[in-house]
């Protein structure tokens, strides 16, 4: 989960509260999130988008069509926090929860890839962040759920070995060190797939943080 900045100016299909849905709104959460799940951070393998109430409006209109409270994300998280009532958690659109630097994301690929989220920031909101994010990439041990977690640790999985590819091209190969500089500086990029546990990659590396803190 990173910090996303939301476009103040508010999409004007709210203003009628008979929609929190409407083109205008969808477009502008599109363009604000990256294309990705706020929660996972998936993106291009996202085959169904909600628009997420981020505290659930229970019939509050007021809530409901609040832009400030409309977030992005994918069918496999909307339903996870709404089943385990996830509410009180860290805003990502609140820069001042520092959704980023709370919560270490990493990514343990052997002997089964797990997902593991350390809090770093300790608070009530970054304990239950850290839990739904658990829930969300870890999964329940029954059912779809089960199925969903496990392909989407396979999708982390995938993205976090290619910019480790990048990593080891960036340290090794002298002839291409500016093309995988400029590799791992677009995997580092909000707009990319699964960025916290990418930049905390290079968080957790003495070496890396001289050369890329900058673009985290
Ligand atoms: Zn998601």
């Amino acid at each position: 989960m990173i910090y996303v900045q939301k476009n103040s100016s508010i999409p004007s299909s709210l203003a009628r509260q008979t929609s929190y849905s409407g083109e205008d709104v969808t477009e502008q959460l599109n363009s604000d999130f990256h294309g990705k799940c706020y929660i996972c951070e998936q993106k291009e393998s996202i085959t169904t988008y909600h628009v997420e109430h981020f505290v659930p409006h229970r019939g509050d209109v007021a809530l409901k069509y609040d832009w400030n409270n409309l977030f992005l994300s994918c069918g496999h998280c909307n339903s996870v926090k709404t089943a385990r009532q996830f509410d009180d958690i860290l805003n990502c659109s609140d820069k001042s929860h520092q959704v980023e630097k709370s919560i270490r994301h990493y990514c343990n690929p052997f002997p089964r890839e797990v997902a593991v989220f350390e809090v770093k920031i300790p608070s009530i909101k970054a304990n239950n962040t850290r839990d739904l994010l658990d829930k969300t990439f870890n999964g329940e041990h029954t059912g779809f759920k089960k199925l969903e977690s496990a392909n989407l640790r396979a999708l982390l999985l995938k993205e976090i070995e290619d910019f480790s590819d990048a990593i080891e091209g960036f340290e090794e190969d002298v002839d291409e060190k500016e093309y995988y500089k400029n590799k791992i500086i677009q995997h580092l990029n909000s707009n990319s797939a699964f960025t916290a546990f990418k930049r905390w990659i290079i968080r957790d590396n003495t070496k890396l943080i001289g050369e890329f803190g900058y673009f985290i």
